[in-house]
């Protein structure tokens, strides 16, 4: 069974975008995922299908209603019982790790606002898994959605193709949780720098080593988080 991508939005015409190109492209086009979509207009309320009102007690903006979000999701979800994603910046981290783990599970919803939020009732009621990119705001759940698909999707058997694996890239587990090492390509000049003699050199051992070498100095000179990560797991 391919994965299914289901998603909720006020824009569906935003989807497939970037995920309608290059290797997700493909994928889509060759059934290796599946991608429906959701409109919340069909679930609002009123003779205007309203899907939003002004935030109770004030404020700026205008905040997605519990019962039009519930509505969506419980209609999503009655065919398709894969869990549900609430992009928010208030989420946990999204990860290469929960990467890895949707990938190998039959789908996702993922329910996306371009409001000031959510009403908080529907993330009680429904509990979805509230998932940040990063900290900072974005103008919606859309494009966050489509960043998590673009990592969980290239690692959905067949999608990369078995030379591309990506087991052992910047953050993988195959790779300690490491950044990746410098990748290099013609021409073996370019402005005077020489790819290093060790890449082409054929020493198959001696080249590892000096990948291995060199993705421990990135990840300490850069990430201080997660070479502390990597030396508390090496005890
Ligand atoms: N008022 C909210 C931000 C709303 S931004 C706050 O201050 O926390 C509008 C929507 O964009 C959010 O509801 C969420 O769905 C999405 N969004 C914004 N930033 C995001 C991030 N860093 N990660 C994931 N989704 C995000």
């Amino acid at each position: 069974m391919s994965f299914a991508a289901h998603i909720i939005t006020a824009y569906p015409d935003m989807f497939p975008g970037p995920l309608g190109e290059s290797l997700q492209g493909r994928a889509l086009a060759d059934g290796l995922w599946r991608m429906t979509m959701h409109d919340l207009r069909d679930f609002g309320v009123g003779k205007h299908q309203n899907i939003d009102d002004t935030p109770a007690g004030g404020g700026p903006g205008m905040v997605l209603r519990a019962d039009v979000a519930a509505a969506a999701v419980d209609h999503v979800t009655a065919q398709n019982p894969l869990p549900v994603i609430l992009p928010s910046p208030r989420g946990g981290p999204f990860t290469q790790s929960l990467a890895q783990e949707w990938a190998k599970g039959d789908g996702l919803i993922f329910i996306c606002n371009r409001f000031e939020g959510v009403d908080e009732r529907f993330i009680a009621a429904r509990q979805p898994l509230e998932v940040s990119l990063g900290d900072y705001v974005l103008g919606g759940g859309e494009i966050a959605a489509m960043v998590m698909l673009e990592a969980i999707l290239r690692l959905v058997p067949g999608v990369m193709g078995k030379l591309e694996s990506g087991a052992d890239e910047s953050f993988s587990p195959a790779n300690d949780g490491l950044l990746e090492y410098p990748q290099y390509t013609r021409p073996q000049s370019f402005e005077g720098l020489d790819i290093p003699d060790v890449v082409t050199g054929g020493d198959h051992k001696k080249l590892a080593a000096w990948r291995r070498a060199q993705a421990e100095a990135l990840t300490q000179n850069r990430r201080a988080d997660l070479w502390a990560d990597f030396l508390k797991r090496k005890k």
